[in-house]
């Protein structure tokens, strides 16, 4: 078999066989196979696309092109979830100690952020001592004593998606569904849970800037779910405004603590039930009715609190950061932006705003870059509120006093202000089962 005849045979628009899939993947993670045809044939797939059983054979190739978590000590009850990335996305951090406090059994390999987005894992060494590196071993028992444990991904896990995810972020190949699918779905399969809840964006802050292309990719991520035999639920969300009102590590661990001890509602709020509620579904076999009762339930009486409390000092993290957030560490400066005439919010783009926090300090713009757990974002308004002139628009928090004016040029670049309020977009646009 020749790699020159795969790619010109997908160029052509030909069906893949598995063996050539499986020549593609295990060649390319190997290093028989170069950069230079791997791009060549995502391209190919970018343009010709794949059916379903091209993305089934890949997918699964990618899943095991590496190690695969064995959780079947857990039985039914082991359960993930996924976002395909937001601004302001602190989910897992609520939506875990939420399915653990009521038996499921989390067990989550996370990632850090990219581009503008931002990732659990960076999140969560904003905790002074917080451990993101556990041995399976001990990952397994402390899901085991108290249903959460969340870490970064292990190096071997599914590493053909790591090459190639790097490989495609550079050949303008990434918003491909076939290839998407296939990234998510394999560190998700070999990762071995048997629920899984996909947090599909859409939005400006996302991948998907589409109501339409979210649900394709959706539907393609359930169809291989099901077809390895997971429970699985896609959810789209809102990502045309950030998620919450902080953006930026520390801050949204502090946000992610109040919403489970204070419980207001909010879009964050609503968005993590809808999620949980979903898991809460699968693991117990219980209607989504039933489960969404049982969630509110866990988060009005604080035990899914507690259970977050618990979580994180199993992992070593400082506790009282959680309970008294004054305590993180704070940035040298806080500088408010001011609405400088009276409107309504019609809208917000939340990829510029994820973009002006990565320069206040809070991501990464190259993969060098040392994140500032203390820099951010507080947005004080959001798409719909009414402003006046010269109230606080947000609160930019950061060390770089150099980055204060381009950050604030971009969040004013991402605000639209209108004389009249403008319809608003649908947080949950769709489950998809
Ligand atoms: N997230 C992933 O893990 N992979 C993609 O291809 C896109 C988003």
């Amino acid at each position: 078999m020749r790699m020159y005849d795969i790619i010109h045979k997908k160029r052509c628009g030909g069906e893949l066989t598995r063996e050539e899939i499986s020549f593609f993947i295990n060649g390319y993670t190997g290093g028989s196979i170069p950069d230079y045809q791997a791009s060549a044939l995502c391209m190919a797939i970018y343009f010709r696309g794949m059916t379903e059983r091209e993305t089934v054979a890949l997918t699964d190739c990618m899943a095991h092109s590496g190690d695969t978590v064995d959780l079947s000590c857990f039985g039914e009850l082991s359960a993930d979830k996924h976002s395909t990335g937001g601004v302001g996305d602190k989910t897992t951090l609520i939506v875990g100690p939420i399915v653990a406090s009521l038996g499921g059994k989390m067990a989550k390999m996370s990632g850090r952020g990219l581009g503008h987005t931002g990732g659990t894992v960076d999140k969560l060494e904003a905790i002074p001592g917080y451990r993101t590196s556990l041995g399976v071993d001990e990952f397994l028992r402390q899901v085991e004593k108290i249903g959460i444990a969340v870490i970064g991904q292990t190096g071997n896990l599914a590493p053909a998606d790591k090459k190639l995810y790097a490989l495609r972020d550079v050949t303008a190949t990434v918003d491909s569904i076939p290839l998407i699918t296939s990234s998510i779905m394999s560190k998700k399969l070999a990762a071995g849970a048997k629920n899984i809840v996909l947090d599909v964006k859409v939005g400006s802050g996302a991948f998907m800037k589409t109501a339409e292309q979210a649900e394709e990719l959706a539907h393609a991520m359930v169809k291989i779910g099901k077809s390895c035999g997971r429970n699985i639920t896609a959810v789209l969300t809102n990502m045309d405004v950030p998620l919450g009102c902080t953006v930026g590590n520390a801050l949204e661990i502090a946000e992610a603590a109040d919403v489970l001890h204070n419980g207001e509602e909010s879009d964050l709020k609503t968005v993590c039930e809808v999620l949980a509620a979903n898991i809460v579904s699968m693991v117990k076999k219980i209607d989504y009715d039933a489960a969404m009762e049982q969630v509110r339930e866990t988060v009005s009486s604080k035990k899914a609190y507690e259970k977050m409390k618990e979580w994180i000092a199993a992992q070593g993290g400082d506790i009282s950061c959680i309970e008294d957030p004054q305590k993180f560490a704070k940035p040298q400066l806080e500088i408010p932006v001011l609405a400088d005439r009276d409107g309504c919010i019609a809208s917000m783009d939340a990829e510029l705003i994820g973009d002006a926090s990565v320069i206040l300090g809070a991501g990464r713009a190259s993969k060098e870059d040392v994140i500032d757990h203390s820099a951010g974002i507080i947005l004080c308004k959001k798409t719909g509120d009414k402003v006046k002139k010269g109230e606080t628009l947000c609160r930019l928090y950061t060390n770089r006093a150099a980055s204060i004016e381009s950050a604030k040029e971009l969040f004013c670049k991402a605000l639209v202000l209108s004389d009249a309020p403008l319809q608003s977009q649908p947080l949950i646009y769709k489950i998809i089962r």
